[in-house]
């Protein structure tokens, strides 16, 4: 027993019968792979903590850590599936930046807990190197994310589709409260445990409400907003998360549980690749759809808070449940707006900039071109028009000209952004499907040097560098099967 992280423990202090505390049984032999480094840096971690592999596995636990799982449900697949809970993560504690800001210090993939069901509660080195990237990519590019601080090897192999080392991730987040933490005490007709957890993730993430009068009802709405705003940043980058289930849906706003998600290549609103998801539910361009929907899970859940039972107001209740879509909606719709004219250079105010960025999109999905590149091309094209080009790409693109112009005219007409400017927008190192299964193939054998070169490109997104020039592309030959799998 040592005491290094100085953790505290409000979630297990505050919200007695909300978990099970629970302390990780542990590994044959704990190995740290990977270690962020300026991560530990901003949470203020001691040098020492490196030095200790287990306590990246859950061998070691700190004298301050009251480990525990998670009690949560979900809507899962648009079904509600009851108790899920942590089934493979047990949260160590909670550690205060640098910034004084409180984060989760949790371990993923550390074995069964009590939520477990029929799974190990294990998890593939591929799936944590996975989270570890893509994480940490999509918080380079600007997206509230929860983020990785190690991987630690276990010692074990294990048997998903085929053998694989098994490995622990230490992630980071805000907090890991879920949409359906809120629907498993609603479900259960626990209003006591509802307010509490309520009340909680007030003082946590939404302190500016805690005095108001209908407090209850303005966080519905104010997580409303963050998804709203999380939601069009992922898209703006082309991220598909894949697995939106209520039980992944955080109420901090941020990014969680990185299962089959992928960055889309060309431009295709239908975009799938995640295996379990048959009927394109959670679709690139379904994704504004589905996250209106969580929210109304969110007030249905709430509900008990906000509309007492005495009262049965059935048409209040209706009300809060239709503004509950309309907060995400209209936020969703006010980044995706403001985001996209950043992408294109223009003005958001400008009458024409809806249907330029319309008609963008509808020429990058006729044409199949690729999403990241189209947007990264523009730049180029603002200090060398096509059409000065000795090899001009797009000669024979009539469609493209004619739009290439309307755009011109407008950033010339109203210059609010350079080239440059624009660089700093639109990436051109995003963690391509191809790449991300070539470096996690490569790491389960035991070489990390793709996976480090990767891991180097997408978390410097913007900045071109010619050692790079082969991550930048999609594949030569695209692969129409690509799928991703959920927890491997
Ligand atoms: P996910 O699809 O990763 O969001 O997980 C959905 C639910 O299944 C959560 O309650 C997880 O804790 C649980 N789960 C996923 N994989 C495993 C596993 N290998 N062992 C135990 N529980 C798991
Ligand atoms: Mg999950």
């Amino acid at each position: 027993m040592t005491v290094l992280f100085n953790f505290e423990n409000t979630y297990a202090d505050s919200l007695d019968g909300l978990y099970a505390a629970h302390t990780p049984a542990g590994y044959p032999a704990p190995d740290l792979l990977l270690y962020n480094e300026p991560l530990a840096s901003e949470l203020g971690l001691s040098k020492e903590i490196a030095q200790i592999s287990g306590l990246f596995t859950g061998n070691v636990v700190d004298e301050q850590s009251k480990p525990l799982a998670q009690a949560y449900a979900g809507h899962q697949f648009g079904s509600f599936s009851g108790l899920l809970g942590d089934g493979r993560a047990v949260l160590l504690g909670e550690k205060v930046d640098v910034q004084g800001k409180r984060k989760d210090i949790q371990l993923k993939g550390s074995g069964p807990t009590p939520f477990s069901r029929r799974g190990d509660g294990k998890a593939t080195l591929a799936s944590a190197l996975r989270e570890y990237l893509i994480s940490e990519a999509m918080y380079q590019l600007g997206v509230p994310t929860s983020r990785s601080l190690a991987v630690a090897t276990t010692g074990e192999s294990m048997i998903r589709r085929k053998v694989h080392p098994g490995a622990v991730l230490t992630r980071v987040a805000s907090s890991h409260i879920r949409v359906g933490t809120f629907e498993l005490f609603a479900a259960t007709e626990e209003t006591n445990k509802l307010r509490m957890l309520a009340d909680y993730t007030i003082a946590r993430h939404y302190r500016e409400l805690a005095n108001e009068k209908d407090k209850y009802e303005r966080f519905l709405y104010a997580v409303g907003k963050r998804q709203g705003e999380l939601v069009a940043r992922w898209m703006l980058v082309g991220f598909i998360h894949g697995v939106m289930n209520t039980d992944n849906v955080t109420v901090s706003g941020e990014t969680l549980d990185y299962g089959p998600c992928a960055f889309m290549n060309h431009y295709d609103e239908n975009t799938v690749f995640s295996s379990i998801d048959r009927h394109g539910r959670y679709a690139y361009g379904n994704q504004p759809v589905i996250g209106q929907w969580n929210n109304q899970r969110l007030a249905i859940a709430l509900l008990p808070l906000i509309v007492p039972a005495e009262s049965e107001n059935q048409d209040l209740a209706q009300d809060i449940v239709r503004e509950a879509a309309v907060a995400f909606k209209s936020s969703f719709d006010d980044t995706w707006h403001t985001g996209m004219c950043q992408k294109l250079g223009i003005d958001e105010q400008h009458a024409d900039s809806e249907d330029l960025i319309a008609s963008f999109l509808h020429l990058l999905k006729s044409q199949e071109k690729d999403f990241t590149l189209s947007f990264r091309e523009l730049s180029t094209e603002l200090r060398e028009p096509y059409y000065e080009k000795k090899n001009v790409r797009y000669q024979l693109d009539l469609e493209y000209v004619k739009w290439d112009k309307r755009w011109r005219k407008l950033v010339m007409g109203n210059p609010i952004s350079t080239a440059d400017d624009m660089d700093k927008i639109n990436p051109l190192y995003i963690p391509r499907n191809h790449r991300v299964e070539e470096a996690l193939e490569a790491a389960e054998e035991g070489d990390l040097t793709l996976f480090t070169t990767l891991y180097n490109a997408v978390t410097n997104p913007y900045l071109e560098n010619e050692t790079y020039a082969h991550l930048s592309t999609p594949a030569e030959k695209r692969d129409p099967n690509y799928r991703t799998f959920c927890g491997t």
